[in-house]
């Protein structure tokens, strides 16, 4: 049990990126880094007591770097998810962000919080890494200076708790989130088709061509979307559907069904030969559920692991997508000298 911190490489600058190894009493371990204040590895046990790691992955900071576009383990601000016109308005003004992709903006666009040295602080009797990162009024083209915390705990209960805090001097936009992709029988092992999903959602939000949110709030029931009765990720995923073409397999926010701002279980993935289970809780209104579909064996991770299409799946605890250009979806709209502060917590247990 204990906290250790090491080198993780330099970056461009020169600048020595930390990774810091946290070990609970029951040895499960996770490493986090400062660089884009991401998950690099959660090792617990299977039901045969044998450790995996199962977060994808790189081995040194310069890795992180090189690879953009996937956002493996990362913590992403402002703003997680995509955009549409990549521009939002606030308080009756335009706010033009980074175009990086299609027109759109994408978890914050070319110098997202991914992409920065986070500053560390220690906490070790309470197995905690809390990053802080001051965003300076105008980054990412957004208003107000963004003071931003995150401070990951692994508690002797294995779970990983996130939790974000922040505060901006002028309204701006805060929709944080995680970008681990887990694979629950190891970081390296393939497809995760076989993993079984539980999620506590009726509903989701179907999108157009370029994967932003049409406004619809769309029923799960009779479509391969539906996951509120435990279902293989991969089962249906390649079913004829306009939705899952769209976005090559899953890719869509769901609407949570509880809303009232409890920390709530929402997710349940079960991974069945190693008998993994990780639980998702949150506060938040929404998830996206991303199969990784978009990643492809060039994709070349910790041990040099290389990371295939669906090799990891990412539970991204959030508002909706695009919520700024939709009254109906709950705003992401943090007000001036109000303070941000969401909860989101993976457990993992076996069955
Ligand atoms: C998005 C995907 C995207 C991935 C990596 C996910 O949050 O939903 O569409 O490909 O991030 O960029």
């Amino acid at each position: 049990m204990g906290i250790q911190v090491s080198d993780f490489g330099k970056t461009a600058d020169g600048t020595t990126a930390k990774i810091v190894t946290v070990v609970n009493e029951r040895g499960m371990g996770m490493e986090v880094t400062d660089f884009g204040a991401a998950l690099v590895a959660v090792t617990v046990t299977d039901k045969n007591n044998a450790l995996a790691d199962v977060v994808l992955g790189y081995e040194d900071v310069m890795d992180y770097i090189r690879n953009t576009g996937f956002y493996l383990g990362a913590t992403i601000g402002r703003n997680g998810n995509r955009i549409g016109g990549a521009c939002v308005t606030i308080n009756g003004q335009d706010y033009p962000m980074d175009d990086n992709e299609n027109g759109n903006n994408l978890h914050s666009g070319f110098e997202g919080f991914d992409r920065k040295i986070w500053d560390m602080e220690i906490l070790e009797d309470e197995l905690t890494v809390k990053f802080h990162y001051h965003s300076p009024d105008g980054e990412q083209g957004l208003p107000g200076n963004f003071d931003v915390t995150v401070a990951y705990t692994l508690t002797n209960e294995n779970e990983i708790r996130i939790h974000y805090t922040g505060t901006s001097d002028a309204d701006t936009i805060a929709n944080m989130t995680n970008h681990s992709y887990f694979n629950l029988a190891g970081h390296a092992y393939g497809s995760i088709a076989e993993h079984i999903l539980w999620l506590d959602a009726d509903a989701y939000t179907p999108v157009d061509e370029k994967l932003i949110p049409t406004g619809e709030l769309r029923t799960v029931q009779g479509t391969p979307f539906d996951f509120r009765t435990p279902k293989k990720m991969g089962l249906d995923i390649d079913a004829d559907d306009e939705q899952l073409k769209l976005a090559s397999g899953y890719d869509h926010n769901y609407v949570l069904n509880h809303q009232d701002g409890q920390v709530r279980k929402v997710a349940e993935v079960s991974e069945p030969v190693t008998g993994r289970v990780m639980e998702v809780y949150t506060d938040c209104v929404g998830v996206q559920f991303y199969a990784g579909n978009f990643m492809n064996s060039t994709l070349i991770g910790k041990g040099g692991a290389a990371y295939q299409r669906r090799g990891g799946f990412c539970l991204e605890t959030q508002y909706y997508p695009d919520a700024n250009h939709h009254n109906h979806f709950p705003t992401s709209i943090l007000k001036a000298g109000q303070l941000y502060d969401t909860t989101t917590i993976y457990k993992f247990t076996v069955r």
